[in-house]
């Protein structure tokens, strides 16, 4: 059941990110194929292209977010998140690059600064950050409520940018990954079967599902959860459904076909093992790509063996999301000796 066009997504998105400016982020990132298996239909998106800086998909959220809170005058933005998170460490450059004031919220301090958090520091000085400690971080939604409300008294328009920008304005960029897939499928006259795509708090890859819906595509997804539980992603992916019916003006629709799969190895959020070192390795020599630890790593080795176990034919996508600079943190890492 199609419930709108490719044509009308296409407008919504694209002016929700203001596509049409000078000052717009680049949303198009190109797909080649693997040579994986001695297979020629198994395909990579290369959204890690999207910049070097911010990690592909949270540059996606941020091309829709930013253009609102610009809209809005929103001066401050607090930031909740890992010290190491990916999602403040692209709001610190999105943000300040539209000079607007970051105020991040972190679980920490870590021991050691190293990585992602070590890059913070470049556009953050420590006394701006809020740690908050392990015992604390249930409170932290509290802790940003109180000082949100006194920012607001003292006159500041301020915004509060949840884990992982899990939130109605990153929708429309969210989206932009489903209109841009569809270019790619255009262009190389490829129309895929499967896409395989992680998920952390789950926006982008529900997002996919919300959109493939709308249009009435029949693309099986194949979701590696990261980080939560399925459950988390199943109650995400409800919002997401709401937030697209909201974007869009359309009725709910069925949801296409999904399977969500926990990674392979290193099963909780951010752990890291010889494996995925050896991986890592691996994608560098034979495919040819930076992959960190934390994602892209664990998509690639969970997609081959989902692959390989289900015997998956048809065209196949994977979506490579970026988030490569994490990888600065691992490089005296004793499991990492190549
Ligand atoms: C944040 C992030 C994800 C997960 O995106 P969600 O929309 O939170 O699921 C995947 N890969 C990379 C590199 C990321 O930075």
């Amino acid at each position: 059941m199609i419930v709108i066009q490719e044509s009308e997504l296409y407008r919504k998105v694209a002016g929700a990110c203001r596509l049409d400016t000078a000052e717009a982020f680049r949303l198009q990132s190109r797909i080649h194929r693997l040579r994986w298996f001695g297979r020629s239909d198994i395909w990579v998106k290369r959204d890690d292209e999207l910049s070097f800086g911010v990690s592909g998909t949270k540059l996606r959220k941020h091309a829709s977010i930013i253009p609102a809170l610009k809209q809005q005058g929103i001066e401050e933005v607090v930031v909740i998140g890992g010290a190491n998170s990916n999602n403040v460490l692209s709001a610190a450059q999105t943000l300040k690059e539209n000079n607007i004031k970051i105020t991040p919220f972190l679980l920490g301090p870590p021991s050691q600064k190293l990585g992602n958090a070590k890059l913070l520091s470049l556009f953050i000085d420590d006394s701006e950050i809020h740690w908050i400690s392990r015992s604390q971080w249930a409170n932290c939604e509290r802790l940003v409520n109180h000082y949100v409300e006194k920012r607001k008294a003292g006159g500041i328009k301020i915004f509060v940018l949840p884990e992982g920008a899990h939130h109605p304005l990153a929708l429309p960029g969210s989206l932009s990954i489903l209109v841009d897939i569809l270019r790619n499928e255009r262009e190389s006259g490829v129309r895929f079967d499967h896409i395989i795509i992680d998920a952390g708090t789950g926006m982008v890859a529900q997002s996919l599902l919300a959109g493939a819906a709308v249009l009435g595509r029949k693309t099986i997804f194949h979701v590696v959860i990261l980080a939560g539980s399925f459950e988390d992603f199943q109650a995400g992916l409800s919002r997401v459904v709401q937030y697209t019916e909201e974007f869009l003006d359309v009725s709910p629709c069925p949801l296409p076909d999904y399977h969500l799969y926990n990674p392979a190895t290193a099963k909780s959020f951010g752990s890291t093992n010889k494996t995925i070192f050896g991986e890592i390795q691996r994608i560098a020599r034979e495919d040819g790509i930076l992959t960190d630890p934390v994602y892209s790593s664990k998509l690639f080795l969970t997609a081959r063996q989902t692959i390989r176990n289900k015997t998956l034919d048809g065209n196949i996508l994977l979506i490579h999301s970026g988030g490569g600079l994490a990888l600065t943190g691992f490089m005296d890492h004793p499991m990492f000796s190549v």
